[in-house]
Parts: structure tokens; sequence; C-alpha cells
């Protein structure tokens, strides 16, 4: 049998993950070396996390952390609750972080972590105790100058406020560069929640200038209304874009008129962010949503949601993925055949989240807090260099979008092992 190294992360994301480094390692020629040390993460930590749930039982989740590299200093990345992470899951989108940071030149290696539990069914104390004892058993393995997380699907500033008292009091001091994400008055950063979906507005933006579209009579269709597509969908149609489809867990909405966000999130909010009922559209099923003719569609919701089944189907000129991984690789060859679709990649497309962070942690460290302005105006400069970076990158080698990021990402994080050598 041939040999191939770390199984434990099998999986469809992980083995798309390993495809587009494949791909992009073959293409830069890496030597066989540096290849096999910049793939594989690091180190991983699975453990059982034990909660006494509400009704007196005790149920015990399955929680990773994988860290991919550790070459250009602490790891950074977020932490999801879903029903369906795995090892190899995270693994995958600790892979896409570290191209992601190198891409936007901040000094992060990849992490991500997850637990394998369904938050939508579970009671805030649940959470909170499933998030506090979490935070505990990873004690040995995170820190502000080791590992640092944030929010992703799932989680968000609360379960970051949590995660940073359990670690205060296990530490007996306070360190608020534990989390970035956290809520502002707890050394959060102003502008963090909005900036994923800001920079996704803004790279969407960028490419419908590069094809002449006018962003203010643009079309865009959003799936996925939690932290960054509520924000990219307001933030793109605050810059005059129609709204004309949304999606979330349950099912989608369309409207040719436009859809109200206002009247969207009052629903969403009043029904358990369930979308059925909702009367400012027609009901339309996730699939038909990537389907409508737009001027962008923002998939901001799982990895995978754009495959070989739709690729060929979609109906829009910008691709701007707010989600990690949302495009396989085999839609990605349909899509670059068909050439007629401007696709703004994730590791570039949903950078701000991580950028802000970062300026979160300097913010932490130095016991200084910046203006919202600022923040927005230092992430739009990261966010312009790294798109030019990418769109320039493409031109010149005449490559497809998400190979000139991944060049660019893969690159920084090959040179910076091979200067640091190999220990011992
Ligand atoms: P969230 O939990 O706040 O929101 C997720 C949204 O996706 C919800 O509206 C949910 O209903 C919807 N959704 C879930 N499953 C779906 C499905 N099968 N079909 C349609 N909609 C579905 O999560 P988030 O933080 O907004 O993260 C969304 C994506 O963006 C993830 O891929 C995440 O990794 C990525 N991301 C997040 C951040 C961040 O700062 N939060 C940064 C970079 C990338």
């Amino acid at each position: 049998m041939p040999f191939t190294a770390m199984r434990e992360y099998e999986g469809p994301a992980f083995h798309m993950a390993c495809q587009q480094f494949d791909r992009v390692a073959d293409y830069l020629e890496l030597p066989q070396a540096v290849r096999e040390r910049t793939k594989w993460p690091k180190r991983a930590l699975v453990v059982a996390v034990p909660v006494r749930m509400d009704e007196g039982t005790v149920r015990v989740f399955p929680g990773y952390r994988v860290q991919h590299h550790l070459s250009l200093g602490p790891t950074k990345g977020g932490l999801r609750y879903h029903p369906d992470v795995t090892l190899g899951e995270v693994a995958a989108l600790a892979m896409w972080m570290s191209w992601k940071c190198a891409l936007a030149g901040l000094p992060y290696g990849g992490a991500k972590g997850g637990i394998a539990c369904d938050p939508r069914r579970m009671s805030v104390g649940e959470l909170e105790r499933l998030t506090r004892r979490f935070t505990q058993e990873l004690i040995p393995f995170i820190g502000g100058h080791v590992d640092v997380m944030a929010p992703d699907l799932g989680t968000n500033e609360q379960t970051m406020a949590w995660i940073m008292d359990t670690y205060a009091v296990q530490g007996g001091k306070e360190t608020p560069e534990i989390v970035t994400g956290k809520p502002v008055g707890l050394g959060g950063s102003l502008g963090r929640k909005e900036a994923t979906g800001r920079g996704v507005a803004f790279l969407a933006d960028r490419a419908m200038s590069a094809l002449d579209i006018d962003a203010a009579k643009a079309t865009a269709v959003v799936q996925g209304f939690g932290n960054v597509g509520s924000h990219a969908a307001r933030v793109l149609a605050r810059h005059g874009a129609k709204i004309i489809g949304v999606g979330v867990y349950d099912g989608a909405t369309c409207n040719a008129n436009g859809i109200n966000l206002d009247e969207l999130e009052t629903h969403l909010r009043a029904n358990g962010h369930n979308i059925a009922g909702f009367k400012g559209g027609e009901p339309i099923t996730n699939e038909q949503l990537l389907e409508l003719k737009c001027d962008v569609l923002a998939p901001c919701a799982l990895e995978r949601a754009i495959t070989e089944k739709n690729a060929a189907r979609l109906q829009c000129r910008v691709l701007a993925e707010g989600a990690n991984g949302p495009t396989t690789p085999e839609a990605d060859r349909i899509l670059e055949e068909r050439g007629d679709v401007f696709l703004v990649p994730d590791i570039l497309c949903n950078a701000g989240g991580v950028v802000v962070s970062y300026f979160e942690w300097v913010q932490n460290l130095q016991s200084f807090s910046w203006s919202e302005a600022e923040v927005n105006d230092k992430l739009y400069r990261i966010l312009e260099q790294a798109f030019a970076a990418v769109i320039h990158r493409a031109k010149r080698e005449g490559i497809p979008h998400r190979l000139a990021a991944l060049a660019i990402g893969v690159e920084r994080v090959a040179d910076a092992k091979q200067q640091r050598g190999l220990f011992p």
C-alpha cells in the first residue's frame, strides 16, 4: 500500500485542501522536503468535553484544535460549533488560515478549532459550560503568543468572552490577547464584528469595478446570514446594491425588487434563525438560491456549496467567497473553463476578519485602543494590497485567481520554513 502521511485528517474538506495545496505546490515546483513540511498540520489536539446538560444528564462532545504551522508566529484561527465538525474539517480550515494569514502579511500560522455539537439546540448555560470546559482542556495548547482563537460558524463574541474569562481564572491574570472577536467592552476591537463581511463587500466592489459594473446598480445574492453574510449584505446594500436572495440553514428567499434586510433580521430573530414564513420574498431552496442571476454571489455559510453539480449553472459575474472552502476543486475547473465568473477566492475575500483580529491582538498587547475609522482604514489598505497582488500575479502568469492567491500564501510559508531551517 502506498504511504500516505496523516491519515488522521481524512475527509472531504481535508481532501479538498490537499488537492488545492498539491496543485499550487506543483505549480510552484516546491522541492519535496519543503512541500511535505509546508503541507501537513504541525499538531492537533482531540479532547472529550463532558458537559452537564440542563436536564441533569452528562454528554461528552468531541472537541478539536489544529495548529497548522509555527513558522511565522503564533497560530490564529476560529472556533466552530456545528454538528458535522470533524478533525479533518478543522485541519482543512487550519490550512486555509495559514495561506490567508500569509497572503495578508500577518505574523501568524493558521489554526482552527471545533466542537461537534448543535448550538441551536443547546441552552445558553449548556453552551457556556461546554466552552469553559473545552478551554480548560486546551490550556496547555493555547496562549496569547501560542495560539489565539476567534469566532467562526456557530460561535460569537459571547463564546470568546467565556474563553477569555476561563483562561484568566485559570492563569490568575488578565490575558485579553488569548482571543479576538470578543465584546468591545472586554478589550475587543471596534469594527471586528463587522470586519469579515465588510471585507467581502469591499472586495466584491473592487471586482465589480474591474468588470465595469456599477456597484450602486448591482444585484447580489448572499448565502448565510450570520456574522459574515449579514454584514456583507448590509454593506453591499449601503453601497446601493439590491440584495435579491438570501439563504440560511432551513431555506432561502428571493425578491427581484430587493429584500428588506431589517425585516429579514427581525423575522430571523423572532423565529430561531429560521427563514420559513418570511413575507418579504418568495421561498426557494438553497440550491435555487445559488443559481439566481445576479452580479455578485457571496456564499457565506459552509464549505462545498459550489460543486461540479451546480458550477455550470451559476449566473453571477462575481463570486465573492465569504465562507471558507465554498467551491470544490471540480467546480473550480468548470468555472475556469467558463471564464466568465470573476472569482474573489476565500483566502482573500474573507481575510478581513483575521486582519482585524490581528489589530485586536496588537491593541490588547499594547493596552491601547484604536478608533473604528482607524481600524477600517488600515483594514482596507491591507485588503487592497492583497487584492492587487493576487490580480497582478494572476495576470502576469496567466493563472486563475485562486491559484494566484494560494501561490502567494504558500510561497511565503514555504520561504519561512526554508529560512528557519530544519531542527535539529
Ligand atoms: P454564523 O454561524 O454567524 O452564520 C452562519 C450562517 O450560515 C447562518 O445564517 C446559517 O443559517 C447559515 N447556514 C448554515 N448552514 C447552512 C446551509 N447548509 N445552507 C445555507 N445556509 C447555512 O457563521 P459565520 O461566522 O458567519 O461564518 C460563515 C462562514 O464564514 C464560515 O465558512 C466561516 O468559516 C467563514 N468565516 C467566518 C469569519 C468570521 O469572522 N466569523 C471569518 C472568515 C471566514
